[in-house]
Formats: structure tokens, sequence, C-alpha cells
């Protein structure tokens, strides 16, 4: 997945999006960073065809994706969002089991495959235990999961999540940190996340995107991306770059 040139604007006067290019790599885990504000939330809803850009393409598997036809979209990426809502007096199973609309035409019922996808899902997210328990029943870790199993479902080849550990406690971070880990290499999904933690980012991602005010400013590895002078400059901040044999390069920030 490839995009250029992309800009795209809230309000038709300031541009949140500047003409921005980068590349999402097949079967990688690409995680954006970058301030509050930056347009990382911006670019993936352009990306997953939520947002409409006044400018520029995204090309997916050699076509632009407004090309796509709805469905056939549909079933290319799924999103995580950062907020999500849905009503509480569900099971967690018919919850998930939406997830599988996009592939059904009106008033079909759920097939083998869909019944299939929907096991598949609560198994990977580890909610096997909880498909008959309602969301308010669910602690956040699990409730996180819930949103993961609800794009799972959608069988895509690619996955996006927005801050997906946002409000989770360390051990709850670093489980679904894994879990997404496990969806990159077990079934070879491609994925793209934004992160705030740049630990969490090193550690977890094979390239690294790096946005400000509307821009791509970096784009690379881990190693080539996350130095002393890039966190100076995007976020005003003073950081150690260290090299542990055990954690590898880690960050330690020292003051603003
Ligand atoms: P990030 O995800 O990096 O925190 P966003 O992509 O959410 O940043 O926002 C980029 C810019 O667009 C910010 O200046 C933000 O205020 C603005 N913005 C985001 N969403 C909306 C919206 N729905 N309407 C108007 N402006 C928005
Ligand atoms: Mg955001």
């Amino acid at each position: 997945m490839e995009f250029r040139n992309i800009s795209f604007s809230y309000n038709k006067i300031t541009d949140n999006l500047k003409g921005i290019n980068g590349k999402i790599e097949k079967g990688k885990i690409t995680t954006i960073i970058g301030p509050n504000g930056s347009g990382k939330s911006t670019l993936l809803g352009v990306l997953s065809r939520n947002y409409l850009p006044s400018k520029g393409e995204v090309i997916l598997d050699g076509k632009a994706i407004q090309q796509y036809k709805p469905k056939e979209f549909a079933q290319k990426i799924a999103v995580v969002h950062q907020h999500n809502d849905a009503p509480s007096d569900i099971t967690i199973e018919r919850l998930v089991s939406f997830g599988r609309l996009p592939h059904k035409g009106f008033f079909h019922f759920l097939q083998e495959e869909d019944e299939q996808a929907i096991q598949w899902a609560l198994t990977c997210t580890n909610l096997q235990e909880k498909r008959t328990k309602r969301l308010s029943e669910l602690s956040g870790g699990e409730r996180q999961r819930v949103w993961v199993a609800l794009s799972l479902v959608q069988k895509t080849p690619i996955l996006f999540l927005d801050e997906p550990t946002t409000y989770l406690d360390i051990y709850y971070q670093l489980e679904m940190l894994e879990l997404i880990k496990s969806l990159n290499v077990t079934h070879g999904l491609t994925i793209v996340m934004v992160l705030h933690e740049i630990n969490q980012a090193i550690r977890y991602s094979d390239q690294i995107l790096v946005m400000k005010e509307g821009e791509v400013v970096m784009e690379g590895t881990p190693n080539e991306v996350i130095t002393e002078k890039m966190m100076k400059s995007i976020y005003g901040v003073d950081v150690v770059v260290k090299e542990d044999p055990l954690a590898g390069l880690y960050v330690l920030p020292i003051g603003v």
C-alpha cells in the first residue's frame, strides 16, 4: 500500500494533511508516531477510505482505493478505532458476528464460513470463555480485545489500530501488543497502528512513520528513525537513546 501526495482538510481552509507520501509494506508492522494533533488518525482515515483526500492517491494492490467497490474494499482493511461504542445488551459473540456484515448481502443468514470466522476471531483474542458475556461485564483489556475481534472476524489481510493500548494498564498494553504481533507473525496480517509509547513502537514495529503538523517527516526502521535528535525536534523532549542487551534499543526521557 502506498500513498502519494495526499492532502486532506476538515474545514477546507487549513490542510490537516499536507501533500504526504509513504509506504505500508505488506506483511509488516508499521507504526505511526507523532505528537497529538499531528494527523495520525486522519491519515488512517484517508487510507481506510473513511475520508476522501482533496489531492493525491492511495494505491492498494496496484489499484487506487477509490476504484474498489465498497464491499470489495471492506474485505481488504479492517479498522480498530480509538473510541468504540456498542449496544451493551448483546453478547460478545453476537457483537463480533456483526463484523461479518461486509461479507454478506442483506437478509443473509450466517453460514458455516461466518461461524468459523467468528470462532477464529474469538479464539485469537482469547475471548472464547467470555462469549456469552456482555460488554459491561468485561475488563478494559478484554473490551479492547472485543474491538480487535470485531475487526479480525472480517478476515481482511490488513488491520489498522488507532492507539490500541491507550487506557490499558501495562499488563494489558503488552498483552495487546503481543496479540498484534502474533496476528502479524502467525497469520501474516499487515498491521498499521498508532502508538504513543516510543519504546513499545521500537519493540513492536518493522517500520516507523513519524508525523508532525500534517506531514510525514521520517520513515524507516526503529533504528533509523528513533534518535535523540528526532525526539527533540518532533516532541521537544530531551532523551537518551540506549542499547540494552536484553531490551534492545530504548529511549529514556530526561526532560523538556
Ligand atoms: P492525531 O491522531 O495525530 O492526534 P488527528 O488526525 O486526530 O491527530 O488530527 C489532526 C488535526 O485535525 C488536528 O489539528 C485536529 O484538531 C484536526 N481534526 C481531527 N479531527 C477533526 C474533525 N473531525 N473535525 C475537524 N478537525 C479535526
Ligand atoms: Mg489520533
